[in-house]
């Protein structure tokens, strides 16, 4: 008689093979997950990388809350898979589907792609690949989404053209409704793909190339006013940890520096600040919508925010008492206050990153980089005086006019910013200029491959410190960068061909494989020299058509003051220098409002006197897709979710506090466990437990549940103290369940001892597993195994092996197997799941 064989889904024994499955789960708390047959439009808004990328992209998650906020519009997400869960699915013949309700993209209305980078462009063929959508916009037909592209790689829409039936460029805030409007009224009167595209074609700062006509220029959508759009309020909360594990709160948009080699300094002009009353509600809302314990300002400069000392002052004293972080990702050396340096001082201290980009003055002027080497060096001493162990410094290479003095200059402003840190490290990074469109350097020459390693070889040499820590941005990397920014729609081909060859995130450093992308260039017969060489300032540019708001004669002058070395001061400073991006009295710089007095909160939080600390038991649950999450996951999960509930989690002492939630051992990825155990400290008590648990459950991903909080006492043992051991169920494939299997199960326990191999940290060992093993029995008609496993002198076996033993099964066999944790044994009595 076999054994019924087991429940999941296709997809759930891909996620137990995969590499960080939690990058496919969904479920995350505030994803929008709508009644899909309300929904008129269907979105999915693709980003073309992994997961952790594409979550701590602020973009998509304001896309993602206009659209949501609507409530005939479905707005879903899926990124790039990594090439091991593509090659499953592809496999498997499963489609590439949304996070929020496993739909293929080749089912919605509408694809959004978001182009952040070049070297993300074969993730795009990808998405649409796996996801059942034609490649090409002319292979589309009636009932196939429309795909539109947005982001700055589409301020150059040519080399990505062909893949896109339309090309937003600029500002997507407004845009994107008047997008959705579209569609919600051709799906109304029934029109066909074709009167779609016309109707999108019509909106401003659309580029739809089927019927763009030559000469015809498409402007950037500006929005005037970011106060009118402060989102995201509930940002999605990644299960796993992303790049940029934090709330983002943008401060401003634009910058009027003036860098000339600098894309979105140009292009996002004119600066326009947020109000801090308005950062400051954000700030409180999405601190509440997520439980995250930073907050990042972002902008291109965040110095140059004018209220910038007032908002962190106030945001200090809202949120230090909670152990709240901020962070100043973007600051300019001139910026740099000693009374900022001591603000920031309060809220980080772990590295400081000052950009000088140029080596010497004369280079610096070039670029039009605005701060001189007494600057650089008295801000070095100010950071390394205010306790920071370490500066990051950034350069470029490959400059306009750069000679060899240049990149000794660069040596020695590491070697002098090092001398002011007496022992303390540099950390120096090296990027190679890649000429933007929309620039200033839009003409200039990009520096070749053996012209950069040269270069690179150079600077290691000099650069060799214990106290500096070099790192440079791949060479080859840099060459395709600057291909596609400055390339026209024969690259199209290009990237086909790199794709078909296996080209996949080629912004990863471990899967960048230039040697394919040679292939393909020699295939599409294109020479990198044609794209990277200087360009004549009266050719015309594949790019102009696009309407960045910039003045030709405004860069064309700044272009050539670079040759002379003048420099162009900031223009809300010292006046306007009529680059066009400004537009009547709507589209100007905007600075904001003076904070409030009433803002600050009449009693310092700090002040309050600390309630008694109270010990809590938090019993959970992980089943369904969260037994994919890793116990770090987990852990993250809960924490933010208890802290969302509004419970007062205890923190440690020390420069980094962590709070005090210890949970007591690892359940493996891919395991369900109904009786999950966390121990927590909380200021204060609890006066409804019930309550408690049902306001942290609100806040939990999907998949995992609080079911009961029970008062620890303060003499009480700790966790992993009384755990004796588990109880696990397993879900049995129909081949494993042989007419034998209850005489190897007894062959098992009859043995004395059972040598499993192992493998750990690149190292195989063996290990006795029998002493660990209190009994397995089998329920062939549930199809199931109970086996329970103890403790001995504080170790213990792991499920897989013993099951790898039992049911001859391999490693991967074992991974796919259905287990569950069903109890905790816990000392003197049972656990009581
Ligand atoms: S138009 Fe004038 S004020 Fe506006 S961003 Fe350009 S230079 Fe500055």
């Amino acid at each position: 008689m076999s054994c019924n064989g087991t429940d999941m889904s296709r997809l759930e024994a891909f996620l137990a093979l995969v590499e960080k499955p939690s990058r496919y789960t969904g479920g995350e708390a505030n994803a929008a997950v709508k009644d899909r047959s309300a929904c008129r439009l269907r979105v999915a808004l693709a980003f073309p990388d992994a997961y952790e990328v594409g979550m701590s992209h602020l973009g998509l998650q304001i896309l993602y809350a206009i659209l949501n906020a609507h409530p005939h519009i479905c707005a879903e997400r899926v990124y790039a898979p990594w090439p091991d869960m593509e090659a499953r699915l592809r496999a498997g013949g499963l489609r590439l589907s949304t996070l929020e309700s496993g739909t293929p993209l080749a089912a919605f209305d509408l694809v959004g792609v978001s182009l952040q980078y070049e070297l993300s462009y074969t993730n795009v063929l990808t998405l649409l690949d796996l996801g059942g959508v034609p490649l090409r916009a002319k292979d589309r037909r009636d009932g196939d989404p429309v795909v539109i592209a947005g982001g700055p790689c589409a301020f150059n829409p040519l080399p990505m053209a062909p893949f896109f039936d339309a090309l937003v460029v600029g500002e997507g805030e407004e845009v994107i409704s008047e997008i959705a409007g579209v569609f919600l009224r051709a799906k109304q009167r029934g029109l066909q793909r074709a009167e779609v595209l016309e109707r999108l074609a019509a909106l401003g700062g659309l580029y739809v190339p089927s019927l763009h006509r030559g000469g015809q220029r498409v402007r950037k959508r500006v929005i005037a006013d970011l106060d009118r759009w402060p989102l995201p309020l509930k940002p999605v909360v990644p299960l796993m940890n992303t790049i940029h594990d934090r709330i983002s709160l943008e401060i401003a948009r634009g910058c009027t520096r003036g860098c000339r080699f600098c894309q979105a300094g140009m292009v996002w002009r004119p600066v326009r600040e947020r109000n801090p009353s308005t950062l400051l509600t954000m700030a409180d809302e999405a601190l509440r919508a997520t439980g995250y314990d930073e907050i990042s300002l972002l902008s291109l400069s965040s110095g140059d925010y004018s209220k910038i000392e007032p908002l962190l002052g106030e945001l200090m004293n809202r949120y230090s008492g909670r152990r709240v972080a901020l962070g100043l990702p973007s600051l300019r050396v001139e910026t740099l206050t000693p009374r900022l340096i001591e603000e920031i001082r309060r809220v980080r201290k772990t590295s400081f990153t000052i950009a000088p980009e140029a080596g010497t003055q004369r280079l610096r002027d070039v670029i039009n980089k605005g701060n001189t080497e007494a600057d650089l060096l008295e801000t070095a001493r100010r950071v390394f005086d205010g306790g920071w162990k370490s500066i990051k410094l950034y350069f470029m290479i490959g400059l306009p006019g750069e000679r060899d003095e240049d990149l000794e200059g660069i040596a020695d402003l590491a070697h002098r910013v090092m001398r002011e840190g007496k022992g303390r490290q540099v950390t120096l990074g090296l990027s190679t200029l890649v000429p933007k469109p929309h620039t200033p350097f839009q003409w200039v020459r990009q520096i070749g491959l053996e012209e950069t390693l040269a270069k690179q070889g150079h600077l290691k040499r000099r650069l060799a410190n214990r106290n500096i820590s070099f790192k440079w941005h791949d060479a080859r990397m840099s060459l395709l960068e600057g291909l596609f920014s400055r390339g026209d729609e024969r690259l199209a081909d290009l990237v086909e061909r790199a794709w078909r060859r296996g080209a996949r995130f080629d912004g990863w450093s471990d899967r960048f494989l230039f040697e394919r992308w040679e292939e393909a260039l020699r295939d599409a017969g294109i020479r990198l020299e044609e794209h990277l060489r200087q360009r004549g300032t009266s050719e015309p540019l594949p790019w102009e058509f696009v309407d960045a708001g910039l003045d030709r004669d405004f860069l064309l002058a700044e272009y050539e003051k670079s040759l002379r070395g003048d420099q162009t001061p900031d223009c809300r400073r010292e006046g306007c220098r009529n680059c066009g991006a400004c537009d009547g009295p709507l589209i100007a710089i905007r600075e904001a409002a003076a904070l409030p007095d009433a803002a600050a909160p009449a009693v310092p939080e700090a002040a309050a006197a600390v309630p008694p600390v109270t010990r809590w038991r938090l019993v959970f649950a992980k089943t369904g897709m969260s037994r994919f999450l890793s116990h770090l996951e987990v852990s993250s999960a809960l924490t933010r979710a208890v802290k969302r509930s509004g419970l007062s989690l205890r923190y440690s002492e020390g420069f980094h506090p962590h709070p005090k939630i210890s949970f007591a051992f690892a359940t493996a990825v891919g395991m369900e466990s109904l009786e999950e155990f966390a121990d927590l400290q909380l200021e204060g008590g609890i006066d409804d437990a019930a309550a408690a648990a049902g306001r942290v459950n609100a806040a939990l991903p999907r998949g995992l549940e609080v079911r009961r909080i029970e008062r620890v006492g303060s003499g009480e043992p700790s966790l992993a103290k009384i755990v004796r051991g588990f109880r696990y169920r397993v879900w049995l494939p129909p081949a494993s369940c042989t007419e034998d299997l209850e005489e190897r199960i007894g062959g098992f326990l009859a043995s004395p001892s059972v040598i499993v191999e192992r493998e750990g940290k690149g190292k195989a060992s063996r290990k006795d597993v029998r002493p660990y093993v209190q009994g397995i029995s089998l329920d062939r008609g549930g199809g199931t195994l109970e086996m329970t496993l103890m403790f001995v002198d504080g170790r213990t076996a792991r499920p897989a092996e013993i099951l790898g033993h039992v049911l001859g099964l391999g490693d991967e066999a074992v991974r796919s197997l259905r287990i569950v944790k069903t109890q905790t044994l816990l000392e003197g009595g049972e656990g009581k799941g």
